[in-house]
Order: C-alpha cells, then sequence, then structure tokens
C-alpha cells in the first residue's frame, strides 16, 4: 500500500490547556492513566455491545469481548486493545483533539490559575489525556465496524498527525511509549496490581500474556527430577469483573464500595454516602447509588452530565443523567441494573418507558429518604452534603409538585435568629414560632449583609419574629413553587403587607391615617416627585429605623424571576415599586418642615430623590442616576460642614 500523505492538525486551546494541567498538576496520581484508558476501552466495547443488539453485522463476528494489555521492554511500550466500537478517520479529529464537554474552557481557565488543585481536576475526568503523563508519544491505531483504519500519533504538545494505517480486527489499540521515568509500567506485576485497584469491576476481561515458568511434575505433583523449568506464555484475566451491585450488601466491603465508586466516578475522593439496595415488587431491579463529596466542575450545568448507569440484565445501556433521576439529583452516580426491560430497544422508546418510570419514583424516594435520615442521625454529615449540593436540590421545589413536602424537608437557611453561617430547617422554624405567628416569614437577598440591611425587618424583629434568609438566586426562582410547608404559607417580608392581628390592623390604619392627615401635603409632594418610578408613595407605621422602604405587591416578580425571564427573551413591563415612609422619623418631620418653610426650595427635591436612592440600595437594587445621587449627597455634606 503506498503511504498516503500524514495530515497534521493542532489541538484545540481547552486541550493543550487541558494537557498542561494534567502532566504538571496530576504528577503524583499518574497511576491513573490505565484506569482512564481502560475505562474508554470498555465504554467502547459497551457501545458496539448495544449498536450490535438491532444491527448484528457490526460486529464482524468478533463478539469475544476483552481489552488486552501488552507491554515491551525493549521498545519501552504498553498497549491497551480492545474490540470495541473503533473510530472513524472524523472520530479521532473531533474525539482526541477537541474536548466536548460543556463548560470546559471555563473550567480549565479558573483551573489553571490554581494549579495545586488536584481534586478539582479529577472531578473534571481527565479521561484520554491522561496518557501523557507517562508517555511522550501515544500512538492510536483503530478501525470502526466496517471502515478503514486510521493511526493518530501525538506529542502532547504540537498537535497531531493522522495517517492511513492497516487494522485487521474491528476496535482500538492505544499504544503508549513510556517517558524514561514510566519504564516500570512495562513490568506485569505493576499492570496486574494497577488493574486490581483500579479496574477489577470492570465487566470485560482484562487480559494480558504472561510468561509462566513450569517446572514438570510427577503423578504426586512432585518436581521432577533433573527436570528443567520451562517457560510458557499464558493468558491471564486480571480482573475479577464482579458486579457488585448484584452481590448482598453484606458481601461487598467498604472498601470495594469506595473503590467502585472511583471508577465509576472518575473520582480521588470517597463517597459521601452509598445506597446499595435491591427493589423488589411491581418492578424488579438492582440498584448501587453514590452521592459523592465533591461537586463535578459542571454540576451547575443541566445538560450533557453523566448521570446513573442503566443496565438491563447486566448489559449497559446508558448512562444519560436524564433517564433515571430527575435534573434536581444529577450529582448522584451509580449503576442500576434491571430485568424487567427489553434489551432491544431503542433509547428514545425505552425513555417513554412506563417502568423505567417506576424505577425513577422509586429511586427519588430512597435518595430523599436516606437524605433525610442523615439530616437526623449525622447533622455534620448532611450538611457537608447540604453545601455542596443544596442548591441543586432545591430544582426539585420547581420541577418535582409530588415531592414538595420531602424536599422542602431537607432544606435549610440562614435566619435572623442564628449567627451567619448556622442554618435552620423550616421544622426547626415551626417549632420556634411565636403563638401568634401564622406564616413562615422569608426574605431573599444576595448576601447576609444585604438580608440584614432590610428596613421591613425592624418590625420582625420587634415582634421577635424569625426570617429565614434566603441568599441563593435559586431561592427566589424556586420558592414560589413552595407556598406553604405543613400547612404554614409562606411569607415574603419584602411583598405586600406583613401578618397582622385585626387589633393591629386596626391600630395601623389608624396610624396610616393620622400619619396621612398630618403630613398630607408631603406625601402629595414626594409622589408627584417620584410619580415615574414607583407605583405608590405611603407611609408605614412598621418601620423602626429606617425612613423609608420599598416593597412590590404580593405577586409582584421577584429580582431573579425578572432575570429569568429576560434572559429567555421575554417582555417584561418595568417593575414599580411601594414607596414606604416611617411617619415617626425624624427625616420625615424634618422634610414637612423644610417643605412649611420653603415649598420651592431645590433641596427638598433633592431630599426626596436621596430617601428614594437610600431605599433602592437597602433593597439591593441599582441606583438610575449614580452622578446626580453623588452630586446630592456631596451637596448635603457641604451643607452639614457649613
Ligand atoms: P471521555 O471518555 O470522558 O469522553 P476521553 O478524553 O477519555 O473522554 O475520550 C474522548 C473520546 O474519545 C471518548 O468519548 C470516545 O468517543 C473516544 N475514545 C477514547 N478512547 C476510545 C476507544 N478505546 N475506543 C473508541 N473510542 C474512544
Amino acid at each position: 500500500m503506498t503511504q498516503a500523505a500524514a495530515e497534521r492538525m493542532e489541538f484545540k486551546t481547552e486541550v493543550n490547556q487541558l494537557l498542561d494541567l494534567v502532566v504538571h498538576s496530576l504528577y503524583s496520581h499518574r497511576d491513573i492513566f490505565l484506569r482512564e484508558l481502560i475505562s474508554n476501552a470498555s465504554d467502547a466495547i459497551d457501545k458496539i455491545r448495544y449498536l450490535s443488539l438491532t444491527d448484528a453485522g457490526l460486529l464482524e463476528d468478533d463478539s469475544a469481548w476483552r481489552i488486552k494489555l501488552s507491554a515491551d521492554k525493549d521498545k519501552h511500550t504498553v498497549t491497551i486493545s480492545d474490540n470495541g466500537i473503533g473510530m472513524t478517520h472524523d472520530d479521532l479529529i473531533n474525539n482526541l483533539g477537541t474536548i466536548a464537554k460543556s463548560g470546559t474552557k471555563e473550567f480549565l481557565a479558573n483551573l489553571q490559575q490554581n494549579k495545586d488543585n488536584v481534586n478539582l481536576i479529577g472531578q473534571f475526568g481527565v479521561g484520554f489525556y491522561s496518557s501523557f503523563m507517562v508517555a511522550d508519544k501515544v500512538e492510536v491505531v483503530t478501525r470502526a465496524a466496517k471502515s478503514e483504519a486510521f493511526r493518530w500519533v501525538s506529542d502532547g504538545k504540537q498537535g497531531f498527525e493522522i495517517t492511513p494505517a492497516e487494522k485487521s480486527a474491528r476496535g482500538t489499540d492505544v499504544i503508549l511509549h513510556l517517558k524514561a521515568d514510566a519504564y516500570d509500567y512495562t513490568n506485569d506485576y505493576e499492570l496486574r496490581n494497577l488493574v486490581k485497584k483500579y479496574s477489577d469491576f470492570v465487566e470485560f476481561p482484562i487480559v494480558m500474556d504472561v510468561e509462566h515458568t513450569h517446572t514438570p511434575q510427577d503423578e504426586n505433583g512432585q518436581p521432577l527430577k533433573d527436570a528443567k523449568p520451562e517457560k510458557r506464555m499464558e493468558t491471564e484475566t486480571l480482573n475479577s469483573q464482579k458486579a457488585i451491585w448484584s452481590k448482598n450488601k453484606s458481601e461487598v466491603t467498604p472498601e470495594e464500595y469506595k473503590e467502585f465508586y472511583q471508577h465509576l466516578a472518575h473520582d480521588f475522593s470517597e463517597p459521601l454516602e452509598t445506597m446499595h439496595y435491591r427493589a423488589e415488587g411491581t418492578i424488579e431491579f438492582k440498584a448501587l447509588i453514590f452521592i459523592p463529596t465533591l461537586a463535578p466542575f459542571d454540576l451547575l450545568a443541566k445538560e450533557g452530565q453523566k448521570g446513573l448507569q442503566l443496565y438491563i440484565n447486566r448489559v449497559f445501556i446508558m448512562s444519560d443523567a436524564k433517564t433515571l433521576i430527575p435534573p434536581y439529583l444529577r450529582f448522584l452516580k451509580g449503576v442500576v441494573d434491571t430485568t424487567d426491560l427489553p434489551l432491544n430497544v431503542s433509547r428514545e422508546i425505552l425513555q417513554q418507558n412506563a417502568q423505567l418510570e417506576k424505577i425513577r419514583k422509586n429511586i427519588v424516594n430512597k435518595v430523599l429518604a436516606t437524605l433525610k435520615e442523615m439530616k437526623e442521625k449525622d447533622y455534620e454529615k448532611y450538611l457537608k452534603f447540604y453545601r455542596t449540593f443544596g442548591a441543586v436540590l432545591k430544582e426539585g421545589l420547581h420541577y418535582d409538585h409530588d415531592k414538595h413536602e420531602a424536599i422542602a424537608e431537607l432544606l435549610l437557611y440562614e435566619s435572623t435568629t442564628q449567627e451567619a453561617g448556622v442554618l435552620r430547617s423550616f421544622d426547626q422554624y415551626l417549632a420556634d414560632m411565636k403563638p401568634e405567628q401564622k406564616s413562615i416569614s422569608f426574605l431573599t437577598a444576595e448576601d447576609r449583609n444585604q438580608a440584614l440591611a432590610a428596613p421591613r425587618l425592624e418590625a420582625y424583629k420587634t415582634k421577635g419574629w424569625e426570617v429565614l434568609l434566603m441568599l441563593e438566586t435559586i431561592d427566589e426562582i424556586v420558592i414560589p413553587d413552595l407556598f406553604e410547608f405543613k400547612q404554614k404559607p409562606l411569607r415574603s417580608v419584602n411583598h405586600g403587607d406583613m401578618e397582622m392581628s385585626d387589633d393591629e390592623k386596626r391600630q395601623v390604619e389608624e396610624e396610616k391615617k393620622k400619619a396621612g392627615e398630618t403630613y398630607k401635603e408631603l406625601l402629595e409632594y414626594v409622589s408627584k416627585q417620584l410619580e415615574p418610578d414607583v407605583q405608590e408613595v405611603r407611609f408605614s407605621p412598621r418601620l423602626t429605623e429606617s425612613p423609608a422602604c420599598l416593597i412590590t405587591e404580593d405577586f409582584g416578580l421577584s429580582r431573579a424571576m425578572r432575570e429569568m425571564w429576560k434572559a429567555m427573551g421575554r417582555e417584561l413591563p418595568p417593575q414599580k415599586f411601594i414607596l414606604e415612609l416611617n411617619p415617626n422619623h425624624r427625616l420625615i418631620a424634618a422634610l414637612a418642615n423644610l417643605q412649611h418653610k420653603a415649598p420651592m426650595d431645590g433641596k427638598l427635591q433633592d431630599f426626596v430623590r436621596l430617601i428614594y436612592d437610600q431605599a433602592l440600595l437597602s433593597a439591593g437594587l441599582k441606583i438610575k442616576d449614580m452622578a446626580a445621587f453623588t452630586r446630592r449627597l456631596n451637596q448635603v455634606l457641604v451643607d452639614a460642614g457649613q
């Protein structure tokens, strides 16, 4: 065959960044290269096995699934071969020249600044590129079913080269040309140990031809006299291939669970929680599900992650995150194996399968119950979980109406009655509620300081009512979905009126009326001045320390909601607030005084604007005209100094 010209190509920027990080910061973990390559080989076999269920021709009569390791001590190479799906010319360019995961660029740029954070890069799953930790040249010779073969070669620095190749068997050989300090990886025992340690659970046999020495024996098993030991090559299977999820809990050691988790999640850390169970009855399946300790880098992306792996009768079918678990549990890793689903249906049809829906429900119940138990029995551990995955779990309030209460029971928030960082549950809130309180009060804000600056909290403080502080963006979006917890309505401090008894209502109305009469002209003036910006100006005797505050009506959209709608390209009418003035504040009396003495004075206008801008600031909102605000404020300071 005439050798066609080699195609030279550059790596995409993100591949270069990843290579740089992998080679420089993962050095002490370089053993994992083998696990990553075996895992790719195993995925490749999963893929062809799945496709061949509906197109047997793809098998090309080669379905004795195996992953083969071979080492050449003289050439200093280690080869990982599989009879999986193989790669076409375009697959090689797309899979080994770019990184398809969404959010990769941002993640890597971030990580480059913090190269010591090995755990984070572990969460990313370094995959194929980990080869360059031990090799200074990597060759991939591959052939997809019914296709031509190609060779991909790279030194991990300058890009890669692709040339046509010869390969009779379908599948992929990854040939590592080891760096001088990595020659030990050609030792049989080294490879055997690594497979045992990291890849023992791989479903397909990982084999290696090993030289064994035999001494001829007599019928009693004794070495024959004068017999010379004979050397023979034998194929050894290195992994036990045990599907540990199929075993009983009592047969699996904590160490095995940990190793299996690390194998599944490509993680270095231990799982936070392990759920291993068997469902029987209307649907039968076995599940081994883990809650990780650390968040993956793309936790907040809703698409593209791998979730639980679905097996049907020990045949891997898919690991698409959405199939077996709702998005708000996307942090889970694990395996579900069932005998109740048909093997040879398409993934699309499978996704609408009623049995699968039952499995999904069962898993959701199991996970929520496990979390509840963890919260009750090991609160410290639960806090670890919650601080890492709480924001994702909260999405469930929006997406899973059936599970509102079960999810709400798991939620924790900061509170006005606690120190910063101390979290409270709805149940704790209910237990400590004042007898006259009928609802659960909460306040959403960007952070604790901003929340505590809310003038509206003053009345709650006076009454000694607790207010839960919801400080994550997701809170504003999902809390309206909750409405109530254990029959107690949730009420935002910044929406509408505060909860009051009839007596209090009467008293407030009276005070409002009185203030309205005392400051009639001032109220008219302020309303007129702020007319373009606010919906209404009114007095509120509920404020004690602040002169003014802004609120929205009961069903006004929250800030986060508005931002979300805007991002979705929806037109929204401009948001109008209600400005509440504190009739008992000295500033209001001073304003009325100024109005009385010099109704046309420009100062009066400036003061009104300053009060409004100040209310915007304490509500965490932006001032429209910053230059005018500064000018007015400076003028007040100058006047005060004179
Ligand atoms: P990941 O496995 O996380 O997708 P990798 O960088 O390890 O990332 O591999 C990139 C892609 O290259 C894989 O998704 C797969 O499509 C392809 N690939 C890698 N190794 C093999 C192999 N042995 N056989 C077939 N395809 C492979």
